[in-house]
């Protein structure tokens, strides 16, 4: 039997310790099995919820009302320079390990917590790299069709933090996915910061085991790797994602970065900080809201991520995610987009002054 019961709340089953329990909760570790319960939920039309790590949602504080799986499949298999990896296998885990064959190109993407069935659910991206670039297809569960099948990356519709299965969040189970690497150890350095640390400029390429260790090493300072002992890191990552404008509408000052070459909109607009915007909003790292400490507030190392540093509510991080959504808009008139998936919750409407 590998349907597995468990007990306890969503809390202790994501990054941001937040949420209630489910009527039923379970982790699952054949397709078979997961195609099975999956068709079945849908067939009497209970609530379902699918989980990988748990690092990129918030769910509500109230009783998730249906069936929150846990994926853990698992299998790595290689095909010449391609390779199908299982929904359940952790995604860093497996960088390391394509790595130590000598497959380098992730390495950017390395410390990036959760498992391989949520990362081309918002296309995962670091330090000036996506996962779209390596994805030759997905294999899912089409929940509305009721059969299994692949998925190009046009089908996808991979954009940056986006993709046709966060559009569509009770559509498709992701399977597998087969990715295609070449076997090289040079990557190339697309982002300042990380060509800063490395003492290279942005366009040149380095050993991609050099890479990966800076990429954690500058991760762990702003703690966007999970770490038991570092409760900054009790988080989504970051919680708004950078938001995309004309550019005649960047703010003066705010860095901003270009669109993927694929992005239909590449020439007239541009990715602005939602970091610069927040903090030049007047929201510190440390802020929260009320008086005396608080559980939820924003990082202390990343101005991006709300945490939880102890027992905070999803009502805590929603209000705190609203009021700066609202001061943001309130100062430069650009809405700020969540980055992660909000289960039974919302944030407060915002409002037009
Ligand atoms: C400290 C920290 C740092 C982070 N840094 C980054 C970063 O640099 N870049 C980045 O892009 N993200 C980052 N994230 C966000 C997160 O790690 C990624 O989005 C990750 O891919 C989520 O994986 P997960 O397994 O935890 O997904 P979950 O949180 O379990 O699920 C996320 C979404 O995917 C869906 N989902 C999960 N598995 C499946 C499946 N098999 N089939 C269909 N849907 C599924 C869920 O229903 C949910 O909607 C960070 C998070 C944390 C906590």
């Amino acid at each position: 039997m590998t349907i597995e019961r468990l007990e306890g709340n969503l809390r202790e089953h994501t990054s941001l310790h937040v949420g209630g329990g489910a009527k039923q909760l379970v982790r699952v570790s054949t397709n078979q099995e997961l195609i099975d319960l999956v068709h079945d939920l849908d067939r009497r039309n209970e609530p379902l919820l699918i989980l990988g790590g748990g690092s990129n949602v918030v769910c509500a504080d109230s009783e998730f009302p249906g069936t929150v799986i846990i994926v853990s499949t698992q299998g790595i298999d290689w095909i010449s320079d391609q390779v199908v990896v299982a929904a359940g296998e952790d995604w860093d885990a497996f960088v390391a390990s394509a790595l130590a064959q000598g497959y380098g190109e992730l390495a950017p993407l390395s410390g990036i917590p959760g498992s391989m069935g949520a990362t081309p659910v918002q296309n995962i991206g670091a330090y000036g790299v996506e996962l779209a670039e390596f994805i030759d297809h997905v294999e899912v569960w089409d929940r509305e069709s009721g059969i299994k099948r692949t998925m190009s990356t046009t089908e996808c519709e991979f954009e940056y933090r986006d993709s046709t299965f966060k559009k569509n969040p009770n559509r498709y189970v992701v399977l597998a996915i087969r990715l295609k690497l070449n076997k090289t150890l040079e990557v190339p350095i697309k982002y300042l910061q990380l060509a800063n640390v490395m003492n290279q400029v942005v366009g040149t390429t380095a050993n991609a085991v050099l890479v990966r260790d800076q990429v954690l090493q500058l991760r762990a300072t702003k703690s966007m790797v999970l770490n038991s002992v570092d409760t900054e890191s009790n988080s989504t990552g970051s919680f708004f994602i950078n938001p995309i404008v004309e550019h005649s509408d960047i703010p003066q000052n705010c860095p901003s970065y270009p669109l993927p070459a694929r992005d239909p909109r590449v020439e007239t607009h541009v990715k602005v900080s939602a970091a610069w915007l927040i903090e030049n909003a007047g929201i510190t790292k440390g802020f929260h809201l009320g008086n005396g400490d608080s559980d939820i507030r924003v990082s202390r190392n990343h101005s991006l991520a709300i945490t939880n540093t102890g027992q905070g509510t999803a009502a805590e991080v929603i209000k705190l995610a609203s009021h700066i959504r609202q001061q943001v808009f309130d100062a430069y008139g650009i809405e700020l987009i969540v980055e992660p998936v909000l289960i039974n919750c919302e944030l407060d409407q915002l409002i037009a002054n």
